[in-house]
């Protein structure tokens, strides 16, 4: 199989491709050949890639997903699309929503088009997230839920699933999509909740936290998500939806709690702030569907998935010291 991965310089695309790559460490073959397209936007790093840079099967294109002429050659080249590259980050979509629109609604068209029209057969999963529904008081969300983005980010990225549905409906397209929580691990940038919190508690900083502290999150482990991620490109059903969840539900103050352990530090290193406009009290996804279709089940606790992202931001300084700088904006995801 030929993959190619949109994002993959970034957090989850640099570990799904390491994963896809990795010789024994997957429970089936890998592809033959992984092509990353990726723009290479303050979010993504080559470096993020490792050693997976010399393994003959990788190809690196430094390409933006909005040009469809490139977008159409690769097509051409690919059995599978797995769509992770967008604007990720919440606060920046508050900021201005206009390049989130952009690549993550009409960038995602451009890549539906081109498999649309490319004469090969494509499967094409698009990861997506589970903030699409939005604010969730009680229970948990199964994939036929109503999606009630509050976001321009999460909006963008509803319009992005309706997209990818709409190609399947009206053309055929092999469209697969993933909704999951929240990930953590190594290579995550330093604005998300985890590796901002961790990287000014090691610069000695405080963490800022949000309001009362008191919105839900699910955790989970960027690889248990790559798992799930392989799962569903190689035994998804065409135009269905699987919710991915990490099963360690937490508000943000507990979580600040266990980052505040695992760093030595205390309440003392915590700064409320006013919260974000418009921001969710809760995300919940029910993923027994993923569970009872394809043997998903996360593997890592939260606990010790926790402590080895904080070792590997310990002595990983060299890779987040240059991406920071300047007083901390608070985050979530
Ligand atoms: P990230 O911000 O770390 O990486 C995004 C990557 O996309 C970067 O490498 C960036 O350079 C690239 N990119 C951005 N715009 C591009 C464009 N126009 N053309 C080509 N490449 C472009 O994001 P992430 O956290 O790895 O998230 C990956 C995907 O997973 C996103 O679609 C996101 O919505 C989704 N998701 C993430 C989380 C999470 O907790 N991180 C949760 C749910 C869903």
């Amino acid at each position: 199989m030929r993959v190619l991965v949109t994002g993959g310089a970034g957090f989850i695309g640099s570990h799904l491709v390491r994963s896809l790559l990795s010789p024994g460490g997957n429970d089936s073959p890998g592809p033959d050949v992984v092509t990353v397209l990726d723009a290479l936007t303050y979010a993504g790093n080559r470096a993020n890639l490792g050693s997976a840079v010399h393994d003959p099967r990788l190809r690196f294109v430094h390409g933006d997903i909005l040009d469809a002429e490139c977008v159409t050659a690769l097509m051409a080249e690919h059995d599978a699309v797995v769509h992770l590259a967008a604007e990720s980050h919440v606060d920046r979509s508050i900021g201005s929503g206009r390049a989130f629109a952009a690549t993550n609604a009409l960038g995602t068209q451009t890549l539906l088009e081109a498999a649309v029209r490319t004469p090969n057969p494509v499967t094409f999963l698009h990861i997506s997230t589970d903030e699409v529904y939005g604010s969730v008081p009680a229970g948990s969300c199964p994939e036929s839920h109503p999606l009630a983005p509050a976001s321009p980010y999460s909006a963008s990225k509803a319009g992005s699933d309706l997209l990818a549905l709409a190609y399947h409906r009206t053309h055929g397209l092999d469209v697969r999509i993933t909704r999951c929580s929240n990930n953590y691990g190594s290579y995550q940038f330093p604005e998300k909740i985890v590796p901002l919190f961790v990287t000014n508690l090691l610069r000695g900083r405080p963490v800022p936290l949000y309001g009362d502290g008191g919105q839900v999150r699910d955790w989970l482990h960027v690889d248990d998500h790559c798992r799930a991620i392989r799962l569903v490109l190689e035994g998804g059903r065409p135009g269905e939806v699987y919710n991915v969840g990490g099963g360690q539900e937490l508000t943000n103050r507990q979580l600040a709690e266990r980052v505040l352990a695992e760093c030595g530090a205390d309440w003392d290193d915590v700064e409320y702030v006013a919260d974000r406009p418009g921001h969710d009290a809760r995300y919940s996804v029910d993923w027994s569907k993923i569970r009872d279709e394809l043997g998903y089940a996360p593997r890592h606790s939260f606990d010790e998935g926790l402590a080895a992202t904080v070792d590997w931001y310990r002595t990983h300084r060299a890779w987040w010291e240059p991406l920071v700088g300047g007083r901390p904006a608070p985050a979530d995801r």
